[in-house]
């Protein structure tokens, strides 16, 4: 089982790496904002550990956009001594836990064990359109029964549209979604990359509303 170990402070993420590791997890580290979105949103993990303060994007605003995204994965979140607006602000954005530094390795490991336990307890369904089938746990997508692989954009992409199907998506909304950058934010790159999913899905499951944007239609009833 890996865990991603978010933060920016080397010799704890260090400390942290080596207690994982030693409890038999697989432990991986980043230590920027931006590239801890991205990883949680598109690789599976049994759970992760965020720190607040971080370069690039904080923890809570990664933890918001995780949970908008439809990222179920666990998050224990590290605040600061006595900073209990974050602890508040980690709570509304989806945390599942918390603690503060400075920690005693032997209670993270705990509060992983028991985020674990307890997210393995839960059901997380498959979300099914037509022949497309996504499972937010492990990122798989299956067309037809048939596992696809998909880049992590493509996945991010399909995983929002899934997560909001029944409404229409701006281009807008979806760049935002996709990428961190204002710089990056491009509608062609949209276009081009729903193209790219469309060709490897081969199924229609992505209608284009012409001026507004996508929608994924849910099933029928
Ligand atoms: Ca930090």
């Amino acid at each position: 089982m890996r865990i991603l170990i978010v933060e920016d402070e080397d010799r704890i993420a260090r400390d942290l790496a080596d207690a994982v590791t030693a409890a038999g997890y697989v432990a991986q580290i980043v230590a920027d904002g931006e590239e801890a979105w991205f990883k949680g949103g598109t690789e599976a993990y049994a759970a992760i550990i965020l720190d607040l303060g971080l370069p690039g994007i904080d923890g809570l605003s990664i933890l918001k956009r995780w949970r908008q995204e439809g990222v179920a994965t666990p998050v224990l979140v590290l605040t600061a001594r006595g900073a209990w607006s974050d602890r508040v602000g980690g709570i509304d954005a989806g945390a599942d836990d918390y603690l503060s530094k400075p920690f005693r390795i032997e209670e993270v490991l705990a509060r992983l064990r028991a985020l674990i336990r307890r997210s393995a307890g839960r059901v997380e369904p498959l979300i099914a359109v037509g022949p497309v089938t996504l499972d937010p746990r492990s990122r798989e997508v299956m067309v037809d029964g048939v596992p696809t692989s998909l880049t992590p954009l493509e996945f991010r992409l399909l995983n929002y549209l899934f997560h909001h199907r029944g409404r229409i998506v701006s281009q807008t909304e979806l760049s935002e979604a996709l990428y961190s950058h204002d710089h990056e934010r491009d509608t062609n790159a949209i276009e081009a990359l729903v193209g790219r999913l469309r060709r490897k899905l081969k199924a229609d499951v992505i209608e284009t509303r012409r001026g507004f944007g996508y929608i994924v239609n849910p099933p029928e009833k």
